[in-house]
């Protein structure tokens, strides 16, 4: 795919998540992963609905910008998931309501946030991570998604924001979209005691699509 098809996409995505609430203000960032090694990364303060293809900041392969504008201040968060999961091709990180809000409940599982839902949310998201807070440019949460050696495609950062990776970023979007889907499902749910899916019916979701779940046990959350 041409880069200038792949600034469009970031732009078009952009526009999307954005005009549908799910990050506010100039919060969120996407980064793309080029066949040169280096990286499409959205612009510092730069609001995902007013994007411009032309301004998207430009790296090269050790992370210096080439062209464009100055990248996120939070691309650490993207490095640190791209160096750990070699498949990675493009991530997207949102300050998104309902996922940021389920980080702050008593009963969240750090590895494993989100109760077995929807087939979607298993087969898009997988399963999602729970990384402490960190200040916002505190290096030391880089770290910490480092620390999950690579295990999830989706992490959540405790009172910010989830982030997400895929091997597109048509699919790094849709399993955002399924995570945060699934955060509301839960905020719905909690507390009315529902079905979540059975153990045998996760497990015949991993055998049928091949899922690399961490642990795919049922949860009593
Ligand atoms: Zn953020």
């Amino acid at each position: 795919m041409s880069e200038a098809k792949l600034r469009e996409d970031i732009c078009r995505f952009g526009r999307s998540l954005f005009e549908r609430g799910l990050t506010p203000g100039s919060s969120g960032n996407i980064s793309l992963r080029l066949d040169d090694g280096g990286w499409l990364v959205t612009p510092t303060n730069a609001s995902l609905g007013f994007l411009d293809p032309a301004r998207l900041a430009r790296l090269d392969a050790q992370g210096r910008l080439v062209a464009g504008d100055a990248p996120t201040k939070e691309i650490p968060l993207h490095t640190a998931l791209y160096e750990t999961r070699a498949a990675a091709r493009a991530i997207v990180h949102l300050h998104s309501t309902h996922a940021v809000a389920v980080t702050m409940l008593p009963e969240i599982d750090p590895k494993s946030v989100l109760p077995p839902m929807t087939p979607y949310y298993l087969m898009r998201a997988g399963q999602t991570a729970l990384v402490p807070y960190f200040r916002p440019g505190d290096p030391a949460v880089a770290d910490a998604i480092k620390g999950l050696a690579g295990r999830y495609s989706s992490v959540l950062l405790a009172n910010h924001g989830p982030v997400v990776a895929g091997e597109t970023l048509e699919a790094a979007v849709f399993a955002t979209e399924e995570l945060e889907e699934t955060a509301k499902l839960y905020l719905l749910l909690r507390g009315l005691n529902p079905r979540y899916l059975s153990p045998e019916q996760v497990s015949d979701l991993v055998r049928t699509f091949g899922l690399s779940l961490q642990e795919h046990s049922a949860h009593d959350h």
